[in-house]
């Protein structure tokens, strides 16, 4: 037998394992809670626990944990055992109803923008019934949501399925207008491609600043980088193809389906990319699919490195977000259809997510924003700051002709009548797909390509369903009023077309002349994460969430204090690892290269008076003055670190932008200078060509 359909969820509490173990009834009814977000009931959820657990046991679990994704971006765990005394000093194995359904954690220690102040310090976490439990290292994990006392999200899950509620809501209208009343719900899918460096342990651990923060803060460039473009798909190497299989093998346990693997652009870059599926299935897998790529380079000796930006002038890090909206009936809404009655609603879809790029481009921005993603957006291989969408130019013409109502393709000298004829067939995934673009049409979905590599995409996926249900929720209500179905729709399209083609690009992102057009266009260029976070609080993006019960007013509120705090709190810790490398590695190793060159000088001239000892003299000289310079600017950076300003959070984090990011630029580059010119046998770290090539 095949082994991987035989271990492929092995380790999953999933649907054939409860129509095995549950009784009828209660197996319909959490069938239920996952379709139609029913409730279960007491009586059900105990027998739910206790299937559960037995199941846990004899795969060797002795713990549970209720699993959530705090808004440190990472997901936590706290284990409770099964174990329950009955007296006399003897234990049974226990696992209630209560205690699947609901926990309540300290809420004290995770970030809270806030919220924390006015509410209890306890939170609780709450089964998500949507996403299976599953078994990591022994302990039983039940996905949960995280609120606060008062109902607060304070986590990234519970958006997300209020993201996928807004959309249900606002898509099902939609569909009912189109005679579609077979269908019962819709849903946004996702499937995301994930970037990653592997990086040698023992090289990786003498470089404090990937210890600390995950990237390199300085490095000389080294001979050979990505020029040659031989990594990008090349033949995998012995060493990475064992930590592939492996980690293929443990996500299908855990019933992820990891597809595709292959060499990325930079040296040492790969990349992975699972089978898409319900979106917040898809955060929870993505979540899962890091952690198991953290731990399983390490049994191999070997340290996963997931920022944007490990090295400068190398291809950083990102996560591709394919994304899409599926009915009950398994149809992608976004899938061009056969009949003028599927082409109108698809291109009705298609309008509501235009519009939603258009209007909400300041949310999809910082939806991406981190201190990490900072380094990665706009740097010549990954998009740019700017929102824009590449449609293909088949897709554009067509829309071109609706607007203008001219002619289209073979439909001779006639108009495109939205509803009323076939739309001419566009290949799907065609040649020019432009990878340039932050946010692309492929055919069937949309691929927003911004998202940096170690970022839950819960974030981006919360703003993009909500968008787009706002766009349905407008046409729903203008439709569903209008006497003439057709003509409406017809007029409802164009005028879209027009209002919100701005958005749409389908030149080269890269290309410095786009950034001078968008913003003639007056499209947002919001380059760091200072500059794009205010938006957050714009009375129109208050407004959307508020009123599709996405986030309340508070919680936004706490979001933007919490991302600016993380901005701050990543770019603190940089300066500070800066700081001490400088002055505690680098300085002392360069002066005592200086110190040796310097006797190599005495040595020779007492033998020969006159002899030049250029080399040594011209090094000597150079970096002298490169560690009087470094010195001066690290006494710079230091006073930054403690100069900082009192005020809030969004002037910390401008500073942070402003003078402590830019002292330690200025710094850098005499670093970089000096290891170009200090030997090799005295430069006190690993290079980055050691760094780069390090596994083999
Ligand atoms: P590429 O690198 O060319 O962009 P990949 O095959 O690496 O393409 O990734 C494409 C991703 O898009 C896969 O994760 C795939 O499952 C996902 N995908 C395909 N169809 C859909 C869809 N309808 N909804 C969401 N994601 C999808
Ligand atoms: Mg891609």
């Amino acid at each position: 037998m095949n082994p991987v359909p035989e271990s492929f969820g092995s380790l999953v509490f999933n649907d054939s394992v409860m129509r095995q173990r549950l009784p009828k009834d209660v197996f319909r009814q959490v069938q239920l809670s996952m379709t139609d977000g029913k409730r279960l009931d007491s009586a059900a959820a105990t027998v739910v626990a206790n299937a559960m657990k037995d199941w846990a046991i004899e795969k060797g679990a002795t713990h549970f944990s209720h699993w959530f994704q705090p808004m440190t971006g990472i997901t936590a765990e706290k284990h409770d055992s099964f174990l329950s005394p009955v007296g006399g000093g003897r234990v049974i194995m226990e696992f209630s109803g209560k205690e699947l359904i609901q926990g309540e954690p300290d809420a004290s220690s995770f970030p809270s923008g806030g919220l924390r102040a006015t509410f209890e310090a306890r939170g609780y976490t709450a089964w998500d019934p949507t996403s299976y439990a599953f078994i990591k290292d022994g302990i039983l994990c039940i996905p949960t949501a995280f609120c606060s006392y008062g109902g607060e999200a304070l986590d990234k899950k519970t958006p997300l399925l209020r993201s996928m509620e807004a959309i249900n809501r606002q898509g099902m209208r939609i569909l009912k207008l189109f005679g579609n009343h077979q269908v019962t719900s819709i849903k946004t899918t996702v499937g995301p491609e994930q970037e990653y460096f592997l990086i040698d342990r023992e090289v990786y651990e003498k470089r404090k600043d990937l210890v600390f923060t995950g990237r390199t803060l300085f490095g000389a460039k080294p001979p050979k980088g990505q020029e040659l473009d031989d990594h990008y798909f090349g033949a995998i190497k012995p060493r990475v193809a064992a930590f592939m299989k492996e980690l293929n093998e443990e996500l299908w346990k855990l019933g992820v389906m990891a597809k595709t693997e292959h060499n990325e652009a930079a040296p040492g870059q790969h990349e992975l990319a699972p089978i898409f599926t319900t979106t917040n299935i898809a955060a929870d897998h993505n979540q899962l699919t890091m952690e198991m790529m953290r731990k399983i380079a390490r049994k191999h000796d070997l340290v996963c490195v997931l920022h944007e930006k490990p090295f400068a002038g190398v291809n950083g890090s990102g996560k591709h977000n394919n994304w899409s909206i599926c009915s009950s009936d398994g149809a992608n809404l976004l899938e061009p259809g056969e009949t003028p009655y599927e082409n109108a609603q698809f291109l009705l879809f298609l309008c509501a997510v235009i519009q939603a790029v258009d209007d909400y481009q300041d949310m999809l921005r910082i939806s991406v924003a981190s201190a990490g993603n900072d380094r990665r957006l706009g740097a010549n291989e990954a998009p740019p700051a700017v929102v824009s969408m590449f449609l293909g130019t088949e897709l554009e013409n067509i829309l071109t002709a609706i607007e203008n109502e001219t002619p289209y393709g073979n439909l001779e000298k006639e108009q495109i009548k939205v509803g009323v004829h076939v739309l001419p067939k566009f290949p799907k995934d065609t040649t020019d797909r432009n990878r340039t673009s932050p946010f692309a049409f492929t055919g069937n979905k949309f691929e927003f390509r911004m998202p940096g590599s170690s970022a839950s995409i819960s974030g981006v996926n919360v703003v993009l369903n909500t968008a787009v249900a706002e766009s349905l929720r407008q046409y729903a209500d203008e439709l569903e009023n209008a006497e003439n179905f057709e003509a409406a729709l017809h007029d409802l399209i164009r005028d879209v077309i027009r209002k919100h083609k701005r958005i749409v690009f389908n030149g080269n992102g890269y290309d410095d002349a786009w950034i001078r057009e968008a913003e003639s266009r007056g499209l947002l260029n919001l380059r760091t994460t200072p500059d794009c976070v205010p938006y957050y609080l714009a009375p129109k993006n208050i407004e959307l969430f508020t009123r599709h019960k996405v986030y309340s007013e508070t919680e936004l509120r706490a979001r933007y204090e919490i991302k600016l705090d993380s901005y701050c709190k990543v770019l603190h810790v940089e300066a500070q690892t800066l700081a001490e490398m400088s002055r505690k590695e680098v300085l002392p190793a360069v002066s005592a290269y200086v110190r040796s060159l310097s006797e190599t000088v005495s040595a020779r001239r007492t033998l020969d008076a006159e002899a030049p000892c250029r080399f040594e003299v011209e090094e000597i000289s150079q970096l002298s003055r490169h560690v009087d310079n470094a010195y001066e600017k690290l006494l710079h950076l230091e006073g930054a670190i403690r100069a900082l300003p009192r005020g809030d959070t969004l002037d910390r984090a401008l500073f942070y932008r402003d003078h402590v990011l830019s002292c330690m630029e200025d710094l850098r580059l005499d670093l970089d200078e000096m290891e170009r010119l200090t030997a090799a046998e005295f430069w006190p770290l690993p290079t980055y060509g050691d760094l780069m090539f390090s596994v083999n």
